[in-house]
């Protein structure tokens, strides 16, 4: 099958762990058998909300100094990637940061990522940063950094994520830009509100990023996916589904959370995948459908998004 995931904190986690990308107990396992024979994943390296300034930038150049040498250690696997080769066999790469605070609240801090290879910026995490609100914030929007940031990598060719924003900063990242941007790893309030916690996306939103030519990533973090005593391959039906009658076939994408949250029941890693689409396809979705969300959608955004 062809996979295309938006999202997962698989490196953070192995640096964490000390374990590799080829072996290890988590999610995302390079190993043979475990992988769809094509497949894009966005690893991102999440920025916990305690780090700020400094030490937020020392500790994306560690995550990232790993990253490096992992991708280098399994080359015959896996390839980083800034475009994406149409020819390439092995598991493509794309690199992105989940919060903006490793910038250091310089925008300098903006040419350093994109220099080591980073492509999807995710803004914030739950807290706020420099550049913006988190999701758990009741106050505070785009700060006028944050609007600078926003033009820059608008400029530069860095894919924007309003993923884990308050409502408040998602629509002023809106109107602040011109391009379309993702959510990378976010789903349909009206279908799972979160105990209100504002992780997922109201209609509103969704429309907003449809209208734009984003993307979507659905997210199977039990707690945001989850619905009506529903997990696994049922909530998936009842997110995408509602999704499709809005009429976003063209921008549900995967956005897994792997190795960054508890999963929801029987979806338990990337190896759950094939199986998954198995599960949809049989009870009824269609295969061009199917190929849109797993695959193609994000296929065809990044092909466009990512120049090198
Ligand atoms: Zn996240």
């Amino acid at each position: 099958m062809k996979l295309f995931d938006l999202h997962c904190d698989t490196i953070g986690e192995c640096h964490k762990q000390k374990a590799s990308l080829r072996k290890n107990n988590l999610n995302v396992s390079l190993e043979k058998g475990q992988v769809p024979e094509d497949y894009t994943q966005v690893f991102a390296i999440w920025i916990p909300d305690e780090l700020r300034k400094e030490k937020a930038v020392k500790y994306f150049d560690e995550v990232c100094d790993f990253y490096e040498s992992e991708l280098h250690r399994n080359k015959d696997l896996i390839v980083h990637c800034n475009s994406l080769p149409e020819s390439e066999k092995r598991i493509k790469s794309i690199l992105a940061v989940e919060g903006g605070a490793a910038l250091g609240g310089d925008i300098s801090g903006l040419y350093h990522l994109y220099d080591r290879g980073v492509r999807v910026l995710t803004l914030t995490w739950n807290a706020e940063n420099e550049i913006a609100s988190g999701a758990f914030c009741e106050k505070g929007g785009l700060t006028e950094f944050g609007k600078k940031v926003i033009n820059k990598s608008e400029i530069l060719g860095m894919v924007v994520d309003v993923s884990h924003l308050n409502r408040q900063s998602f629509f002023d990242v809106a109107e602040n830009s011109t391009k379309p941007f993702i959510a990378s790893h976010s789903n349909p309030d009206t279908v799972e509100n979160y105990y209100g916690k504002k992780r997922n996306l109201t209609d509103e939103q969704i429309d907003i990023i449809k209208n734009r030519g984003g993307l979507i990533g659905l997210n199977f973090c039990a707690d945001f996916f989850d619905v009506d005593g529903k997990s696994g391959v049922e909530a998936f039906k009842a997110h995408l589904s509602y999704l499709l009658e809005r009429g976003c076939e063209d921008i549900i994408s995967i956005g897994s959370d792997f190795d960054g949250c508890t999963l929801t029941s029987g979806i338990e890693s990337l190896s759950s995948m094939e199986s998954v689409f198995e599960s949809l396809l049989s009870s009824g979705f269609s295969e061009d459908i199917l190929k849109g969300v797993f695959y193609r959608n994000a296929k065809r955004f990044f092909s466009k998004m990512l120049t090198e």
